[in-house]
């Protein structure tokens, strides 16, 4: 059994009197900067010169740096710039600046387990990463409540690291939630693998071969849309109260039967076998180089990629279709519909 944190194990007095920088102010950077500072810890927000971000933290009562200035202020410094940023960020604006024994804390271990960021010896490596997207993050805690987060650290040089990590896990609201431990070659690795095959990989590539199995057949988009992207949201709020098996008792028994003959047949043992690869290639660094040498030569894969799935006839159907549905209409993030690519 995993090893959990709740706000029990945490105290926020570890962070009393101490400065914590927090280095971009997107998705995750925002709602930790907000939930931080509504926990009553000093926070301070690091942007880079000309940042389209800067209005929006000091609209929402945030004092702005530059980033070197807000890292050589800080005792505890968060990365919350995209993981293709962190390198370039970390050489020439926080290394130059960060106090020793300080504390780098980390939302994703991409860059420590890939060694694009290597760390002096006299700092703590930390990471608080929660389980689910920032806005969510920010949402959960102003209700009350927390989204999951897992800890971890990498380099304890002050022997205090559990403690200022748990604590700062308590300041976002993630051990309202509850905490679990964890290493940062293993959240790296699984977080990876989880939306290349699952989350964002896998169940967009299915949803997009459903609809293009129906529409082919002949069937309208409309309907194809509600039957394999709509109702993806009803059937993955019931695995998530209870299970797979919550899942299949709500669905009818006819739902329930097909389930069983055709998801084998649908996603079979070869699939397992590509995931194995999927794996593979994140465990060796291949995917991780993939990315960052794409990034390094300004994105050209990643922006044709990027093109080619806002273009979906799946994408076109749905744009028309939300229209007619309120209840769609996401007002609690800053996405635009066809903004990407
Ligand atoms: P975002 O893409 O939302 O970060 C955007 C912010 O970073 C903006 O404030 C932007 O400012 C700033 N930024 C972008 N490029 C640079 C740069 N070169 N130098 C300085 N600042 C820059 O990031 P996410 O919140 O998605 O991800 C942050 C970290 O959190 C990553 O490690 C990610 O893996 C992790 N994570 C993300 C989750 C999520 O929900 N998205 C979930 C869990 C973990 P500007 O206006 O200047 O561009
Ligand atoms: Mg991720
Ligand atoms: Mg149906």
């Amino acid at each position: 059994m995993a090893e959990m944190f709740y706000e029990d194990d945490a105290d926020l007095a570890v962070l009393a009197g101490k400065k914590v920088a927090v280095i971009g102010y997107g998705s995750q950077g925002h709602a930790h900067a907000l939930n931080l500072r509504d926990s009553g810890v000093d926070v301070v927000v690091g942007l880079r010169e000309g940042s389209s971000s800067k209005a929006k933290a000091e609209d929402q009562g945030l004092a702005v740096l530059p980033v070197g200035e807000a890292v050589a202020a800080a005792d505890v410094v968060v990365i919350l710039a995209p993981d293709q940023a962190q390198r370039d960020l970390y050489a020439n604006e926080i290394a130059p600046n960060l106090k020793d024994g300080a504390t780098l804390l980390f939302a994703h271990g991409f860059n420590i387990r890939f060694g694009y960021i290597e760390a002096p010896e006299g700092v703590d490596i930390v990471m608080v990463a929660p389980k689910g997207p920032g806005h969510t993050v920010r949402r959960e805690y102003e209700a009350g409540r927390g989204v999951p987060v897992i800890v971890a650290v990498e380099q304890d040089a002050s022997g205090k690291a559990w403690d200022t990590a748990l604590a700062y896990a308590k300041g976002v609201g993630g051990l309202r939630a509850g905490g679990i431990k964890t290493t940062f070659t293993e959240e790296t690795e699984t977080d990876l693998f989880g939306e290349q095959a699952v989350l964002c990989g896998g169940a967009s590539q299915l949803v997009q071969y459903g609809f293009e199995t129906l529409t082919e057949a002949g069937y309208q988009p409309e309907i194809a849309y509600f039957e394999v992207l709509h109702e993806l949201k009803l059937i993955v709020d019931l695995m998530i109260e209870g299970g797979i098996a919550k899942q299949r008792w709500s669905v009818s028994d006819t739902a329930e039967y097909g389930d069983y003959v055709s998801g084998p047949r649908v996603i079979d043992p070869s699939v397992k076998e590509n995931m194995k690869a999927v794996l593979a290639d994140i465990q060796n660094g291949a995917f991780a180089k993939r990315f960052i040498d794409d990034q390094d030569a300004g994105g050209p894969e990643f922006k044709a990629l990027r093109e080619k799935g806002e273009t979906h006839p799946i994408e076109v159907t749905g744009r028309d279709l939300r229209k007619m549905y309120a209840w769609t209409q996401d007002v609690d993030n800053d996405y635009v519909e066809g903004s990407a690519g």
